[in-house]
């Protein structure tokens, strides 16, 4: 099933069945939105939609995530020049994979990507996990280097689930942590959660990381992470990943960052 899911792939990326929708990341101070990740959609006109949580591991076995990778650069970054040259400043994040970073042409192709969309490089930013950063940290840093001289942003996903060497943190050119939702899920009644929180956000201050929690659901956590000094979230409490009109619609047309009543909780969040 696994070969066929994979057969299946090729076929879409060649039919265009993929499509990338946007989820907004929103600063948890002021409530405004500060960026929109780029998550891929699948749908296969037999099967339905199909999980990227589904088929990207699949894709990652066979070594396709490289074809899908660069066709997610593509677009997100084509999407963010889009916006822009609409008049809004948008930052997009895309997901990258261990195979792909690995490329010894990834910062070639990046910076392609960018050049032929004429978007500034401060409005793109990379998502890697732990993982691809441990493998051989030394390779990686150099990469991460030419990738920073680029100009892009860099953040560390699901952060806290593989084994981040702090002493290479400490050298690597990222700019934001990214806690993993498995982490913000127990907030604020679970005493293990909450501890790893603060102590991931107390890292990321010392060391001048923005840290934004992923998969924020409820008031609750949006109110422990504001408290904990966490400075952005993304999650279902504000929006999931939208298409780009309904991004669009939301966040920028109705008249800005807060969808009806979020800011008004927020601030009375910070009132209290
Ligand atoms: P991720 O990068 O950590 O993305 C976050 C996932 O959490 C997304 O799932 C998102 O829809 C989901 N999510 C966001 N807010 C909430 C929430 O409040 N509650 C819950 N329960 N879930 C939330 P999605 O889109 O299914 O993607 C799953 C994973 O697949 C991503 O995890 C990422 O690792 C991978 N992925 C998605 N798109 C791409 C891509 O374009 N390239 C690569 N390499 N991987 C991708
Ligand atoms: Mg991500
Ligand atoms: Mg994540």
């Amino acid at each position: 099933s696994r070969m066929r899911l994979d057969h299946a792939m090729r076929q879409a990326l060649q039919e265009g069945q993929f499509r990338l929708h946007y989820q907004p990341q929103i600063n948890l101070a002021n409530g405004q939105v500060i960026g929109a990740e780029a998550l891929i959609r699948w749908r296969d006109p037999l099967r339905g939609e199909i999980s990227p949580s589904e088929f990207i591991p699949v894709a990652e076995e066979s070594g396709f995530i490289v074809a899908i990778g660069e066709w997610v650069l593509h677009q997100a970054v084509e999407q963010a020049a889009r916006w822009l040259r609409q008049g809004w400043r948008m930052p997009v994040a895309v997901n990258v994979s261990a195979l792909q970073f690995q490329q010894s042409q990834f910062a070639d192709t990046v910076a392609h990507a960018l050049r032929a969309s004429g978007l500034p490089p401060g409005l793109l930013e990379l998502e890697l996990t732990e993982s691809i950063l441990l493998r051989d940290a030394e390779e990686a840093l150099r990469r991460l280097q030419s990738l920073a001289a680029l100009g892009v942003g860099m953040s560390i996903d699901d952060f806290g689930t593989g084994y981040s060497s702090l002493g290479y943190l400490k050298r690597f050119p990222i700019q934001r942590l990214k806690i993993d939702r498995s982490f913000v899920t127990g907030l604020p009644a679970d005493a293990s959660d909450a501890g790893i929180v603060n102590a991931i956000i107390q890292m990321g201050q010392a060391l001048r990381l923005h840290v934004i929690a992923e998969g924020v659901e409820t008031e609750a956590q949006r109110d422990f992470l504001l408290r904990a000094g966490c400075d952005e979230f993304q999650g279902y409490l504000y929006a999931p990943a939208l298409g780009p009109q309904e991004f669009e619609e939301r966040v920028w047309r109705r008249g800005g960052p807060n969808p009806p009543g979020v800011g008004m909780r927020l601030m009375g969040g910070l009132l209290i």
